[in-house]
């Protein structure tokens, strides 16, 4: 019954009885004309004028020291671990509650995740969950964060701002100082969400961001890491970029690089969408009101921003009651064209990471049975 009167709301949000996607893009800024520029300038590849204004854009924005542009969310994650000095063999405390390109870019570096729960407020890392697991199995020594079992080096905390809405930052860099671990944001889901007026990612010691297509904005395939010194930011866009000491025409390579550069194309893609950001985000505020009003009163609690943030609402998201109405919203949308999704199975329950290091997680498998996310494309001719 809901599920039928949610199909109803959704296609009037929309004006269309049409496939309803959960995140399409939309061009109607000057993304266009700046994507011929490039094509006019033959700079399509990983240097020109664009990469450079998408990146000042982003330190505008952000009011992070440095960004730098990649190919990738994925590929800024790594960059991001491997800057803040994660190696192989070292553990790495996230959330399973997460979309699995946080793990994978932990994973091709030998690392390995510890899974602890989720936060009821914020719906990503729980400071208080980090906090017992670490008192319960690590110790801190002259030369850092050990696990009391394994003996392996942990090494950083990466918490995922769920959806957009952002962690306890506050009480995580509390929790990473006192045992000694480097914070470094997960911040794909979550461009334009502030905690307590700081911009997500720009808290840790780095961020990493993702313009994938179904992202906020989107440079058809691209990431950010945001730095917080600018010395950080510096050294990131060297080994980025291969490491390559400039030099008018000589070839020297000064460390292990990546070849992670985001190509001209993309970027001026990129910054005809930062154009539109504050629209979006007004759009995407509006429809989420819409769709508190109408779960309001009902048995499904629909997901609304921590008392401490400001979220860009990237993907709207309701608890159901229990997991057998969640499968009937499902099948009665998808059904009928409205796309709508369960949240990710959890990564220790994904082949690759079943026998990884957990903590309590309850919370993480009570939302993995629960929440549903619901169109939020922000081109909706809202009225
Ligand atoms: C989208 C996303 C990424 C990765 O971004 P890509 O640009 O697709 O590589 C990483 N983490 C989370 C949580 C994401 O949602």
């Amino acid at each position: 019954m809901v599920a039928t009167l949610l199909n109803q709301f959704v296609r009037e949000l929309y004006q269309t009885n049409g496939f309803i996607p959960l995140h399409a893009p939309a061009f109607d800024g000057n993304e266009k004309q700046y994507v011929l520029e490039t094509l006019d300038s033959t700079f399509v590849s990983s240097v020109g004028k664009f990469v450079d204004d998408f990146e000042h854009k982003i330190e505008a924005y952000t009011g992070t020291a440095k960004a730098v542009a990649t190919m990738n969310g994925t590929a800024a994650l790594h960059s991001a671990l491997y800057m803040a000095g994660v190696a192989s063999g070292d553990l790495v405390i996230t959330q399973a509650l997460t979309f699995v390109a946080t793990c994978n870019a932990l994973y091709h570096m030998g690392a390995e995740p510890v899974f602890v729960d989720v936060s009821p407020i914020s719906y990503g890392l729980c400071p208080k969950a980090v906090d017992t697991y670490l008192t319960e199995n690590a110790k801190v020594t002259e030369e850092g964060c050990f696990h009391k079992q394994t003996d392996q080096r942990i090494k950083a905390v990466v918490p995922m701002h769920t959806f957009g809405h952002p962690v306890e930052l506050d009480e995580l860099v509390s929790v990473c100082n006192k045992w000694n671990l480097i914070l470094v944001e997960d911040a794909a889901e979550s461009l334009g969400s502030f905690y307590r007026g700081k911009h997500t990612g720009t808290v840790g010691e780095f961020g990493a961001l993702s313009f994938n297509g179904n992202k906020i904005i989107t440079t058809g395939g691209g990431g950010v890491i945001l730095c917080k010194s600018e010395d950080d930011g510096i050294h990131t866009k060297h080994i980025t970029t291969t490491a390559k000491v400039p030099h008018p025409y000589e070839f020297y390579h000064d460390e292990p690089g990546f070849n992670y550069r985001m190509p001209n194309l993309n970027a001026a893609l990129g910054c005809g969408q930062m154009e539109v950001l504050d629209s979006y985000l007004l759009t995407k505020r509006h429809l989420a009101e819409q769709y508190q009003s109408f779960f309001h009163g009902s048995e499904f609690k629909f997901v609304v921003e921590p008392e401490y943030a400001r979220s860009n609402y990237w993907l709207n998201t309701i608890i159901c009651p229990d997991t057998d109405t969640r499968d009937e919203i499902l099948k009665i949308t998808n059904d009928s064209g409205v796309m709508t999704r369960p949240i990710w199975q959890l990564m220790n329950r994904l082949p690759m990471f079943e026998s990884s290091l957990c903590g309590d997680l309850s919370q993480s498998e009570f939302f993995e049975s629960r929440l549903v996310n619901l169109p939020s494309s922000p081109v909706a001719l809202l009225k």
